[in-house]
């Protein structure tokens, strides 16, 4: 695992960005299922900034709900079976190769720029450029328009922006450090609306409010009161009338329980169980989800255990300890 800065960051940057510039035909931008908003955000503003330089950028993905706010009608092309020969492919935000969404990341002749921001990342690509003390691919995204010598406009700020706020949970988390609120003040004054980005993102449905009952429902307590968990399942969703999507957010109610260093959804879909990890006080969701298979970040990862929810949580409870006790919490 690798938590330290390209120590190329500003010479790789300028290498993708004039890689960009210089490229004929169509640059395909995508990034990770289940796309968040820094995922999404990322791809709007890459590929909108590049459009602004007359280049062929052509962003790639389906938004989730509670993002539609920030693509414009049509904008998002929803997937490529097979791209064209001349394209180039972006993938931000995906931390393996297996989580790029919308485009086939095995086609040959494809150039691949990999920017990203987990630790986890096996840097795939022809170019990639990985830098875990960022603290959302929108930043990298940010420096890369800088890059391309394109001034920040509000189309290209908010999505940026949106981006920043969601990685860092609206300012909250450990990672909003000064580097990212002066990232912030730059966005701003190019026209994003914070406000209105706050606001679009804070929107909570009623059936959303019924499931967040139902989930507070399955709380337990585990290792000594160290470990917050919850489950959600289909059988849930569907009484309460809400999808998947609506449960994203739910892991970061669970991070703020008194007296806890880590907090777990398990997202039960019978055949597998998807857990959503994450943590202070020094604790590592990353260790604990790589062990699972899986990655992320330090205080927010996730990992993919295929089997049913015992089995999962017991794996989950094994490594969990682990992590407790390498640092003698436990
Ligand atoms: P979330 O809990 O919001 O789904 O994910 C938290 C973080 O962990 C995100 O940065 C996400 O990319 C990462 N993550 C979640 N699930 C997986 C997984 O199965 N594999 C990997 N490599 N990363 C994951
Ligand atoms: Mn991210």
């Amino acid at each position: 695992m690798n938590n330290a800065s390209d120590p190329q960051y500003l010479e790789k940057l300028r290498a993708i960005a004039a890689r960009l510039k210089a490229h004929i035909g169509p640059i395909v931008v995508a990034a990770h299922e289940d796309p968040d908003g820094d995922a999404l955000g990322s791809v709007l503003g890459l590929t909108r900034a590049l459009q602004k330089l007359d280049l062929n950028a052509v962003p790639v993905g389906v938004s989730p709900k509670y993002l539609e706010f920030l693509p414009e009608a049509g904008e998002l092309s929803s997937s490529f079976e097979t791209l064209p020969a001349d394209a180039l492919l972006v993938a931000l935000d995906s931390a393996e190769v297996t989580r790029v969404v919308g485009v086939p990341m095995n086609q040959a002749g494809i150039p691949i720029i990999n920017m990203d921001h987990h630790g986890s990342n096996p840097r795939f690509g022809e170019i990639a450029l990985v830098s875990p003390d960022k603290a959302a691919t929108a930043m990298m995204v940010k420096d890369l328009v800088v890059a391309l010598g394109v001034a920040l406009d509000a189309r290209i700020a908010a999505p940026i922006l949106t981006g920043v706020i969601t990685d860092t949970g609206f300012f909250r988390n450990s990672n909003a450090n000064g580097e990212v609120l002066r990232a912030a003040a730059d966005l701003i004054e190019a026209g994003a609306s914070m406000v209105g980005i706050n606001e679009a993102l804070s929107i909570t449905t009623r059936n959303s409010f019924k499931l967040q009952s139902e989930v507070y429902a399955t709380i337990r307590y585990d290792l000594g009161g160290l470990v917050i968990s919850a489950t959600v399942d289909d059988a849930m969703l569907e009484r309460v009338g809400c999808t998947w999507e609506e449960v994203e957010s739910m892991v970061g109610y669970l991070r703020n329980a008194e007296g806890t260093v880590l907090a777990c959804l398990f997202k039960d879909y019978g055949d597998r169980v998807k857990i959503s990890l994450r943590s202070k006080g020094g604790v590592s969701a990353q260790n604990i989800a790589v062990a699972l298979g899986g990655g992320g970040h330090v205080p927010a990862a996730g990992a993919t255990v295929n089997a049913g929810l015992e089995v999962a949580r017991e794996k989950l409870f094994a490594e969990a300890e682990r992590e407790l006790k390498r640092l003698g919490l436990i």
